[in-house]
């Protein structure tokens, strides 16, 4: 992919230092607050990150043209600072353009797999043409500071040239005693791989974000032992052409005893965290810490009882 450009590592300044260091390094906090935002934007990704010193960061940009960039309008960011497209599927890099014009990162971060479509392509040249330093994962953890936020890119797999899924990013997103693991839509080969060779990266993590969107190919049970979360989410759209989530990856989560929210019964997950006990805010569930079972399933209940105002999605892988 020519219009990629390599990043040198000594030229950057304030947001990301690209450094391999120790996963387990716990920043000490200023007590300040973390948001996360697993926003609701159908059958697709976009999480967006906000750290105590406002550094921000959006994994992923959803299916459509506008949705992303339009609902974090709606809350009044104009810029952020981190532009991370998990894997080359639309569903995860489809409002990525219009972030890239509209939002004004600094940073891109994304692989150099083959798997490029048309609109994939067009995106890395606007990617070029908007100046944006792009980052690539390697064979080395790197580390990228978001203020006293710590995203640990996780180092790449070998490339799986027939399943793009298998190309994901990973990241641990480390804030003093609290951590997320966002995994794109990555399968078992990718999993595999990872916890064999780097299980420090996944072990003990407070939110898991599912991969895949609940498919019953984004989790197992050895993932789950070792990364033991408090909580699952997903995004994922209401009445999927793919039945997400799976029935095998809830009933997984039920066995384990982990709550799981959707944005397809919840809407946009707001999680807040000061470095040491975490609480989630939306309008139909806030709770300090893990949500109770009971609690999930009034509101799932209630939700599904509701007639379905959301267009199917039926575009999105
Ligand atoms: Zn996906």
């Amino acid at each position: 992919m020519t219009v990629m450009r390599r990043l040198f590592l000594g030229a950057i300044l304030g947001l990301a230092a690209l450094l391999p260091a120790p996963v387990t390094s716990a920043q000490s906090t200023t007590g300040g607050t973390l948001t996360i935002e697993v926003l609701d934007v159908g059958q697709g990704d976009s999480i967006f990150i906000r750290s105590p010193e406002g550094k921000t960061a959006l994994i992923d940009a959803g299916p459509t043209r506008d949705g992303a960039v339009q609902l974090l309008r709606k809350q009044g960011v104009e810029r952020i600072d981190l532009a991370v497209v998990s894997h080359h599927h639309s569903d995860h890099y489809g409002g990525m353009e219009q972030v890239v014009r509209g939002l004004s990162p600094r940073y891109f971060l994304a692989t150099n797999s083959h798997h490029a479509t048309r609109m994939y392509l067009k995106l890395l040249e606007t990617v070029e043409s908007e100046g944006l330093a792009i980052i690539e994962p390697n064979d080395r953890t790197r580390r990228i500071e978001l203020g006293s936020v710590d995203l640990f890119v996780f180092p790449q797999t070998p490339e799986d040239r027939k399943d793009e899924n298998n190309n994901s990013v990973g990241i641990r997103l480390v804030y003093g005693e609290f951590s997320m693991l966002l995994t794109g839509d990555s399968e078992a080969r990718e999993r595999s791989a990872w916890l064999r060779e780097h299980p420090d990266l996944i072990e003990r993590t407070t939110i898991l974000k599912l991969a895949h969107h609940g498919s019953r190919n984004g989790v197992d049970a050895r993932w789950l032992a070792l990364t033991r979360p408090e909580l699952a989410v997903a995004s994922l759209g209401r009445g999927n052409d793919y039945g997400h989530p799976h029935p095998e990856t809830v009933s997984l989560l039920k066995r384990d005893g982990i709550p799981l929210l959707r944005t397809d019964l919840f809407g946009t997950i707001v999680i807040e965290s000061d470095g040491h006990a975490w609480k989630l805010l939306s309008p139909k569930l806030a709770t300090r810490g893990p949500p109770r079972q009971d609690d999930l399933d009034r509101v799932a209940a209630e939700v599904e009882a509701e007639p379905t105002t959301r267009p199917r999605t039926a575009r999105a892988r």
